[in-house]
């Protein structure tokens, strides 16, 4: 059985990536650190779509939970097959470097930098022995321009779109793609408190992207059609780029 494992499958665009895998014909493994409730619901709409699918809780900046609960999954399930990996799990927590304290600095490069690799080694290996894989990273605007307030941020996700590069190249000739997905200002929960009024005067597009946008991109990324795009990082930002 083919499967899709998707970090931070709870919420926000991770809930419509897990959809757009179920609709793909994956049985999606749902990531999550700690809300059960949302993981649950996103469980419910992909069957309403006659997708299937389980949760898997870990957090992915923990090395020893993504060994024990992914790595035994890995092992307990045989007969299944992470075909599509989408790190998407990610956390931010803003503030000028000039007040920002280690333990903002150390959570958000853990979250999203050391999650990346630990998910991924643990991956690797079963798409290796097949000789096919699709391994999609959901990195950010800030990753590429670097946005103030967000020094954490922009570090961690440069730092993926640097691995993205890296790895692209280890693995291509094992039939695995690696790329990378920079959303701009996505309405999720991370986006809640922002002031969209204000801020859409500056995207071209004037508006907020929906998950349902990035979700479709994820969705090209995974096909076999995308076999030839490799090592590239695909903004989706209503034309916000400075
Ligand atoms: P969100 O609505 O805040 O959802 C975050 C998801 O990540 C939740 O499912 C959460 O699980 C999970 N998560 C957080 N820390 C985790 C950990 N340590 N281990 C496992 N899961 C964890 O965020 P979002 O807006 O959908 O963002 C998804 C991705 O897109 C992130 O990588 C984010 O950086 C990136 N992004 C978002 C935007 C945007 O405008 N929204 C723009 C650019 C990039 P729980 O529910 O269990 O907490």
């Amino acid at each position: 059985m083919k499967c899709a494992l998707v970090t931070g499958g709870s919420r926000g665009i991770g809930t419509i990536i897990c959809v757009k895998m179920a609709e793909m014909g994956y049985y999606v493994l749902i990531n999550y650190k700690g809300n059960k409730a949302e993981a649950e619901i996103t469980l419910s709409k992909l069957k309403e779509r006659g997708g299937n699918g389980q949760l898997l809780r870990f957090d992915v900046s923990a090395k020893d939970q993504v060994h024990e609960v992914l790595g035994a999954w890995i092992e307990k399930n045989q007969d299944k097959w992470i075909e599509v990996l989408v790190n998407n799990a990610g956390i931010k927590e803003d503030g000028l470097m000039i007040w920002m304290k280690d333990e903002q600095w150390d959570k958000v490069i853990k979250t999203n930098l050391d999650g990346f690799f630990y998910v991924t080694r643990q991956v690797l290996n079963s798409m290796l022995a097949k000789r096919f894989g699709r391994i999609i990273n959901i990195v950010s605007l800030s990753g590429i321009k670097g946005l103030p307030g967000q020094t954490n941020y922009s570090a961690a996700k440069a730092g993926v779109i640097g691995a993205t590069k890296a790895l692209a190249q280890e693995v291509g000739r094992k039939g695995i793609t690696v790329n990378a997905v920079a959303p701009g200002f996505i309405k999720t929960d991370m986006t809640r408190d922002l002031d969209e009024k204000e801020l859409q005067a500056l995207i071209p597009v004037k508006r907020f992207g929906l998950p349902e946008e990035v979700a479709y991109a994820v969705g090209f990324l995974a096909s076999p059609e995308a076999s030839y795009i490799t090592a590239h990082v695909l903004s989706i930002n209503g034309g916000l780029y400075s």
